[in-house]
Order: C-alpha cells, then sequence, then structure tokens
C-alpha cells in the first residue's frame, strides 16, 4: 500500500474496451492496446491490504492478490511477477479471460466497487513479457519417471508444466490440430489472443514438455500401450459431450452446437479458413442458452456480419445489485452483467423482440420449422416463469436462419474410447470419478479439469492441473514440494 487512502481518493477505472463500431469490424481484443498500463498502479493501491484477505480466498488458486497489489502500486514489477507465478501458470489467461471471483470477495467490495484485481493481473503477466521476466525454468535433474498427459487445455498444460519442473519427462497428447484446448478452438480470439498461448507453449517446450498433436487417445494410440510407457497417466480431456436441445425441428439444416460453430471462427483468426462454412452473415442467429458460451457466439455472429442476432435465456433477467440475503459478500452473486459482446449488440442492434442487448430472458423455446428445402427460418419460444411454466399468450415467432445451441456440456467425450479402454468409472452425472488425490480407480490414472470437475472455468482447471501434477509428483517420488492449491476440487462450481 503506497498511499493508505488510495481507496477513497481513487474511483475504480477498468481497462477502457474499444469503440464498438471499431472493434467489431475485426478479430482482435475488445480492449484498448497500451491503456491498462498508465492507470493500474493508482488501481493496484485502492487495495486496503486487509487483514484477512478474502480475495485471496476467493480465487481458485489462491493468488497472493494484496502482495501484488502493494508491489504493482510501488512500481517493482519484478517481484510482483514471481508472487504472482508463484501460485499461477498462466496469469495472462486469467487476466484476460476469468470472471474473477476475487473482486466479488474484496472487501472494499461491501460499499464500493471493487479493486480492479483482474486487470492488475494482467498487467503484471503482460509485462512479465514485455520486460523479459518470463523465462523457460527446465529442471536441475531428470528423475527417471514419464507422465502423459491427455488434453492440452489449460488443466492438462499447467499440470505439464508442473511435473516437467519437478524433473518428469511428459507428453502432452491431443486430438486437435493445435494444442490449447478450448483456450485454442473455442474462445473467440476478440477474448484472448492465440498469441499469448503460443508463446508459453514456446517456453514449455523449452523447459522440456513435449506435445503430440493430432492424437487422439483411445484410437491413435491405444489405453494399454500408453499404460506400458508412461509410469503415470493424467487425464485432462476436458467436458466436452453438449446438451441437446430436444423439440421438433432440432434435425433442420442451420442448426448446430456453438462448439461446432465456433471453432471454424478461430480456424480463420488463425489462416486455415478464408471464410468459415458455418458463417452468420447475412442471417438472421438466435443464439439458445444464455452462458458466457453464448455470448461468444454472440461476440462472433455479430463480427461475420449476421443480419441480427437473438440470446435466449430461460432465467429470468438477473437484478443489477448483490441479494444480500441470498448472496451475501463475499459469494459470487448472479447480478445482470453487460459483456463485451452485450454491449456490441445493445450499441448495433435492436434484435427483433429481445432486450436492448440482444437477450431475451425467461425464454424458452418451443420448436423450429423450416422451408421446404428443410433448412430452419423460425424459431418458436414461449416466455416462461421462474419455474419454467409457460406464460399463457406469451407465445412469438422470431427469424431464424442460423440456431445455434449453448445449453452447456454434460462431462467428457467417451467417443474415443479411451475411459471405456482404461474402464475408468464415472460418477452418476457422467463425470470421471476421482478421490481426493486426483487418482481414478485405476492405478497410476489421476483425472483433473472439467473432465472430472464438469464444465467448469480457466482458474479451475490451472488450480486442477497444479493440484493434479503434485499428487502424481507424490504418487511418483513418495513425496512433493509442488504446490498445490487447497481447493475445494469435489464443490460443485458456484461460478
Ligand atoms: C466457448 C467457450 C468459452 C469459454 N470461455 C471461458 C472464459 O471466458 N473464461 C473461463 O474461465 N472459462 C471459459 N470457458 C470454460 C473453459 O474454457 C474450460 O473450463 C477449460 O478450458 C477447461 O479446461 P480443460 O483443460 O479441463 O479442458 P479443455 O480446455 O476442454 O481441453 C481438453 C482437451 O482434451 C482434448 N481431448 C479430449 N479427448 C481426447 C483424447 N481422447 N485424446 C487426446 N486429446 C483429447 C480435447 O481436444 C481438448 O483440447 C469457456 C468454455 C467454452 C466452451
Ligand atoms: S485468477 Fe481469477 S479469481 Fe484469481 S486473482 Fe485472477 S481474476 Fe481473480
Amino acid at each position: 500500500m503506497a498511499d493508505p487512502k488510495g481507496f477513497m481518493s481513487t474511483p475504480r477505472q477498468e481497462w477502457p474496451r474499444r469503440p464498438v463500431d471499431e472493434r467489431v469490424r475485426d478479430w482482435n481484443e475488445v480492449y484498448v492496446p497500451g491503456a491498462l498500463l498508465p492507470i493500474i498502479s493508482k488501481q493496484a493501491d485502492r487495495c486496503m491490504d486487509c487483514g484477512i484477505p478474502f480475495c485471496h480466498h476467493a480465487c481458485p488458486l489462491g493468488n497472493l492478490i494484496p502482495e501484488w497489489n502493494g508491489l504493482v502500486a510501488r512500481g517493482d514489477w519484478r517481484a510482483a511477477s514471481d508472487r504472482l507465478h508463484a501460485t499461477n501458470n498462466f496469469p495472462e489467461f486469467t487476466g484476460r479471460l476469468c470472471p474473477a471471483p476475487c473482486e466479488a470477495g474484496c472487501v472494499l467490495a461491501i460499499n464500493q466497487p471493487a479493486v480492479t484485481i483482474k486487470n492488475v493481473e494482467c498487467a503484471v503477466a503482460d509485462r512479465a513479457w514485455e520486460d523479459g521476466y518470463v523465462a523457460p525454468c527446465p529442471p536441475e535433474r531428470l528423475s527417471d519417471r514419464t507422465v502423459a498427459v491427455i488434453g492440452s487445455g489449460p488443466t492438462g498444460l499447467a499440470a505439464a508444466q508442473q511435473l516437467t519442473r519437478a524433473g518428469h519427462t511428459v507428453v502432452v497428447y491431443e486430438r486437435d490440430d493445435r494444442i490449447g484446448g478450448l483456450m485454442r478452438y473455442g474462445i473467440p480470439d476478440f477474448k484472448m489472443a492465440k498469441h499469448h498461448l503460443d508463446r508459453r507453449l514456446e517456453q514449455m517446450e523449452a523447459e522440456g514438455t513435449r506435445f503430440r498433436a493430432s492424437t487422439v487417445v483411445g484410437r491413435d494410440i491405444g489405453a494399454d500401450e500408453l499404460r506400458a510407457r508412461y509410469d503415470a497417466v493424467v487425464i485432462a480431456t476436458g467436458a466436452t459431450a453438449w446438451r441437446e436441445l430436444d423439440v421438433p425441428g432440432r434435425e433442420l439444416a442451420g442448426v448446430h452446437q456453438a462448439m461446432e460453430y465456433l471453432p471454424p471462427a478461430n480456424r480463420v483468426c488463425a489462416g486455415d479458413l478464408e471464410v468459415s462454412p458455418l458463417s452468420a452473415a447475412g442471417r438472421h442467429v438466435v443464439i439458445v442458452g444464455g452462458g458466457d458460451t453464448g455470448a461468444d457466439c454472440l461476440g462472433t455472429a455479430v463480427r461475420e456480419g449476421a443480419a441480427s442476432v437473438t440470446q435466449l435465456d430461460i432465467y429470468a433477467m438477473p437484478g443489477t445489485e448483490r441479494d444480500d440475503e441470498t448472496e451475501p459478500w463475499p459469494t459470487y452473486p448472479k447480478i445482470y452483467r453487460l459483456s463485451a459482446a452485450h454491449e456490441e449488440a445493445a450499441t448495433l442492434w435492436t434484435a427483433p423482440a429481445a432486450d436492448a442487448d440482444a437477450r431475451l430472458f425467461g425464454a424458452s423455446t418451443l420448436r423450429l420449422t423450416g422451408d421446404g428445402s428443410g433448412h430452419v427460418r423460425e424459431l418458436h419460444l414461449v416466455e416462461v416463469d421462474a419455474r419454467r411454466r409457460p406464460l399463457p399468450g406469451t407465445d412469438r415467432t422470431l427469424p431464424a436462419d442460423l440456431v445455434l445451441l449453448a445449453l452447456g456440456f454434460s462431462g467428457p467425450d467417451r467417443r474415443d474410447g479411451l475411459i471405456d479402454q482404461l474402464g475408468i468409472e464415472l460418477t452418476p452425472g457422467g463425470t470421471i470419478a476421482r478421490d481426493a488425490h486426483f487418482a481414478t480407480n485405476v492405478p497410476g490414472v489421476f483425472a483433473a479439469g472439467d473432465a472430472a470437475r464438469g464444465q467448469s472455468l480457466i482458474v479451475w482447471a490451472i488450480a486442477e492441473g497444479r493440484a493434479v501434477a503434485a499428487a502424481v509428483d507424490r504418487y511418483l517420488m513418495g513425496s512433493s514440494e509442488l504446490p498445490a492449491p487447497v481447493g475445494p476440487y469435489d464443490r460443485p462450481m458456484k461460478v
């Protein structure tokens, strides 16, 4: 705390976004480049360095937030980077993508706007790269133990980096043609540019982690071979089995899952495709599902030049203030949030029959109807109450040439055969069952991230990757000095 009264004298100021009409014409990140560093030291100085830092406990990684806030306020960027990397392998990912439960737990947020913790984290991470503080950290000696990590999302990458640094020989298998999991194919470039991912992968390769892309474990390499070749296996395959919309007309052409729609848009940005085969250009788009995946579809459809976009959310519109009865501080509240994509929709369009930011709350899809060629043209919906009971007389129809389903994910994809070949037990909910040490029912096989936890967040994925690495290291060596966030790993996700 350079200024003990900073929280009284400095108002909260966030990293500004670029003007809507400028940013929807490209795929670059939505923030104004270079506008964060000039404001961030004063923002970090709003931190009160509380006796009990609830923000630190609210962060699944246990990030040492007040410590790096103080270091940034005093301009000691190198020490801030060291403290940040002590708990987070990839702070430039969370600094851009995390919903920041830490800020909901900030003591200042009891009666004032919270410290911009996520922005401070991003500034420390970006500055660390710019100033050359991020260097490969290869192990001093090798352990002679081998580990296969299946899946290269944030869970697999965090686990692999920790285990490589502990001296083990780690190979990461990925079925996609590029490494990165949902951060590569799923999360749009305007939320996080892929060069942040690429330079981390270069760091990891320089440390000794080996990557095998375009390799489906269960098909290209069998489970028996994997177990014979490696001393331990970490399953970090994500929760990619999507939920379906069970209504008449689902089979019509032009109805796609969000995760069929988003990856080709990533590939356009990567230069693999000229135009996405599912491009929303000129089409009336309806997104079924009110979550963040739906918002990513919205921002993508806006940039592709859709004629209109409407996002349906079955839940009622949340309030703008925390409900102290049901969601008291420092929990993460369900409140109305305007993401960058919703801000774009609100500025550019009045969507057909939707609210100002393109969202229709309390809306349930009844059926889809098409034209003579079997292509979807209309979506029929009805408004529902909090118990999802239809409200009489509220039926309506939206034009819909492209319907995107963003209804969440149920658990790991079993089609590759990996889970069955290994004989892995699942929970009743369909995720991989594991004990408190991340071990599955098969000796030497561990599970972490969305595959075991269920659909979650980048910050939880990194936390699980670090924790499973410590568990695997202990399994291989009898003890471990790898740090691990404390969880809880067994509770359903709140954020
Ligand atoms: C569209 C979208 C946007 C999101 N946006 C955000 C956000 O802004 N912020 C946030 O915090 N979270 C976000 N999330 C959630 C976040 O991306 C996930 O929680 C996180 O990526 C989970 O990490 P993971 O490593 O466990 O799994 P994943 O990232 O899903 O990675 C698993 C990897 O395993 C690979 N794989 C699967 N089976 C095999 C096999 N048999 N052999 C080889 N490889 C295999 C898959 O191809 C995949 O690359 C988003 C999710 C989606 C779908
Ligand atoms: S990782 Fe997320 S919760 Fe943790 S400090 Fe960063 S923004 Fe906050």
